[in-house]
């Protein structure tokens, strides 16, 4: 067993192992108080992890060493003095631990070597993989159907009497139904949905609070409250996977018919469970689960494991620790340890002034992460994350990495709380930060990274599209002064630049046919890329669209603006403001000098629609609904509105014509009927967009 590469583990090797060993133990032993009893850890599950893989190693080669209150050997946790104590009539165990596929076929393998040694045929059980909800676990104790007791693990044998709190949690039933047997225990996992731990964070965050870490700890620290008032605003949610003491009840023989069971009884049982039966069948579940984890809205920190057939489930037995029946195949991990080794402010095109991290690189989520923003002002503050700190670094999917906070135990002596600079990094001018706004900003509008960043965004796709004209070449270009706005694009010195480096002949004649290229774009992209505060990709479209022309535009008054559908007085004001500034003027005097297209296209031209057909739904109000053959939802509202019709997204008496596909949906064919709006199919959509007239397409062929 190789174990992971953390601070820690790279001292071993060079270090005598009794020494080792104990430094291990305390190590561990400090990290279980945090994560069990404090609800707040320091370090990143995958450290700790570390820690202990580390610790088992050596206790492998050097058994000597082993002792029976090893944190290898026993379950981790506790039962604070807070709570009544609550003995496990039937033990709370932990799992062991599969790091990877090899370590998973390895169980595996395991647990068939010790079946054959009990002479139990191995193929007579199946497996049942669940997925590895992140919170803690809990029993439920009811008798004849009235929840009784609720408690926490503990150390397995003794946990913490959490019922008033547990009663809170809307998912776990005060009371079975009749089906119920004088005395069940069921146990299951109390976590913290993704979207409450948001909202926490968020009320937290508003409050100049600190913010929790993680949804688990979260989790934990809202069930362990003192005050079960407290615990209820925090909306716990529970999955049960297990039964603990039985009394009564049928005779269940394996585990998906216990899990079928106690969803009966009303208990809530996670419908991913999948009851397979090979190897290769689990590896495919957790290799889709590690894919998809983030598709939850819940935590997993990985898959579980158990054989199915209880009776062989028995025979094989539990360690002090863990019974030998199940693995926990554990993801990769999404939060690692790493250097924090400076804090940096960049400067987007609107002035916005971003604190980042510069970390020492460090391999998480998938991908080697050397930087992670820190938002603003207000976020680094609430972290406290100061240069030199240890911090825990998180990249969770396709989400942009993050810093979560600080090792507070690593901090050295001498280290400072970060103060936002009062410089602009990039031209040198005052850093604001405007009363009541989270966000510091540069206002000067000549600083070179905005610059940067306005040219970056009027060559990005959902603008004038220029590809090969990135950051690095905008920066590059700036740098040589060869722009100082948008419209110098379209005076590039094409000679000088086939004369720098990393400009071949071909990438100039590249560059230079995207930049002409663009010059056709319709007035709604251009519109994108001139950055005018609060006009996006809707706002241009419906700007460009009314307008037609830029000259149309610039000559519209601020009333004439506003009155625009989905304009209103703050974007109309923007906009006039923008056009009437000189800077601005220039810009776009440049811009028609050099010959870019300052209209938009009506939507037949954008849509590629004949001139004969442009107007044949004018009038018309169509809904689309159910799946088409020939066309996309969007294609066929694209379809319409190019021919003048409209295309609402519900029916009402104004709609002319339902047009329904395959499973469409049954309150608009309904309403339809209803008010007697022509229900018609695809083909006869189709008569319609060519220009054929409504009273005979609905007459009949
Ligand atoms: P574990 O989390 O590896 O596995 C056992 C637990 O899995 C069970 O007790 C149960 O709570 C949970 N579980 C979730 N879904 C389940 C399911 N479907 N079926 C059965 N069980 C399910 O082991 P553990 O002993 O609870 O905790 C050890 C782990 O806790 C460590 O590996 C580490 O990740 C974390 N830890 C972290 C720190 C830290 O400082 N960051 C400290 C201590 C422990």
């Amino acid at each position: 067993m190789v174990p992971r590469s953390t601070p820690d583990a790279n001292l071993v090797g060079d270090v005598d192992p009794v020494a080792r060993v104990e430094q291990l133990r305390e190590a561990i032993g400090r990290h279980d108080r945090l994560y069990y009893e404090l609800d707040q850890p320091e370090i990143p599950d995958a450290d700790y992890d570390a820690l202990v893989r580390e610790l088992l190693a050596i206790e492998e080669q050097h058994p000597d060493l082993i002792t029976p209150d090893s944190p290898t050997r026993r379950v981790a946790g506790a039962a604070a003095a807070t709570f009544a104590e609550v003995v496990h009539r039937v033990p709370m165990m932990s799992l062991d631990n599969a790091m990877d596929a090899d370590e998973l076929a390895a169980w595996a393998e395991r647990t068939r070597r010790r079946l054959a040694d009990l002479g139990v045929d191995e193929t007579s059980t199946g497996y049942v993989c669940e997925l590895k909800i992140d919170g803690l676990a809990v029993s439920l104790r009811y008798e004849e159907g009235a929840l009784v007791q609720g408690a926490t693990r503990g150390n397995g044998r003794v946990g913490e009497d959490v019922t008033a709190n547990l009663r809170t949690v809307a998912a776990i039933p005060e009371q079975l139904g009749p089906d119920a047997p004088p005395v069940v225990e069921v146990r299951g996992e109390v976590y913290l949905p993704i979207p409450e731990f948001d909202r926490i964070n968020a009320e937290a965050l508003a409050a100049g609070e600190k913010t929790y870490v993680n949804p688990r700890n979260t989790a934990a620290g809202s069930l362990r409250q003192k005050d079960a008032a407290v615990t209820a605003t925090r909306r716990l949610a529970f999955w049960s996977y297990q039964l603990g003491e039985v009394v009564g009840g049928p005779v269940l023989a394996t585990h998906h018919e216990t899990m079928d069971w106690m969803s009966s009884l009303g208990f809530p049982v996670n419908p991913e469970r999948r009851l397979v039966g090979s190897l290769a069948e689990v590896s495919a579940y957790c290799a889709d689960w590690q894919a998809r984890r983030h598709d939850l809205d819940y935590e997993i920190d990985g898959v579980v494991v158990k054989l199915d057939d209880l009776a062989v489930r028995e025979r094989l037995g539990s360690t002090a620790r863990a019974p030998r029946w199940a693995v926990a195949y554990k993801f990769p991990p999404e939060e690692r340890t790493t250097t924090l080794l400076d804090i940096g402010v960049s400067i987007g095109r609107t002035g916005r002034a971003t604190p980042f991290a510069v970390l020492e690189p460090v391999f998480v989520g998938g991908s080697t992460v050397a930087m992670a923003t820190l938002h603003n002002a207000d976020q680094v503050a609430a972290k406290d994350v100061r240069v030199g700190d240890t911090v825990i670094v998180r990249k969770a999917g396709d989400v942009i990495p993050e810093v979560v906070g600080p090792v507070l135990a690593d901090r050295s002596a001498d280290s400072a709380p970060w103060v936002f600079p009062t410089l602009c990094p990039s031209c040198g001018g005052p850093l604001e930060r405007p009363v009541g706004e989270v966000e510091h900003r540069c206002s000067n509008e000549r600083c070179p990274a905005r610059v940067a960043g306005a040219i970056e965004h009027f060559a990005s796709r959902s603008a004038m599209d220029i590809e090969g004209l990135g950051e690095q070449r905008v920066h590059l270009f700036g740098e040589l002064g060869m722009v100082a706005d948008v419209a110098d694009i379209y005076s590039l010195d094409y000679d000088r630049l086939a004369g720098l480096e990393g400009f071949g002949e071909l990438s100039v004649a590249n560059l230079a046919a995207a930049i002409e290229a663009s010059k056709e774009r319709p007035l709604a992209n251009l519109l994108v890329g001139l950055n005018i505060r609060h006009v996006g990709g809707t706002v241009a479209r419906v700007l460009a669209e009314h307008f037609g022309s830029l000259d149309n535009l610039e000559a519209a008054t601020v009333d004439e603006l506003a009155v625009v559908e989905g304009i209103g007085p703050v974007i109309a004001a923007s906009v006039a403001d923008f056009l009437a500034r000189s800077e601005n003027r220039n810009v776009l005097a440049k811009l028609r000098a050099a010959g870019v297209n300052l209209t938009q296209p009506t939507a037949s031209q954008l849509a590629g629609v004949p001139e004969a057909e442009a107007d044949v739904l004018a009038g018309l109000s169509i809904v689309v609904t159910g799946t088409l053959d020939g066309f996309s939802r969007d294609g066929a509202t694209e379809a319409i509105t190019a021919r003048g019709g409209k295309a609402p997204g519900s029916v009402s008496a104004k709609t002319t014509v339902v047009v329904v596909g395959a499973s469409p949906g049954a309150a608009k064919v309904t309403k339809a009927e209803q008010l007697g709006v022509p229900v018609v199919d695809e083909a006869a959509f189709v008569r319609l967009l060519a220009g054929e007239p409504l009273e005979r397409v609905l007459g009949g062929p």
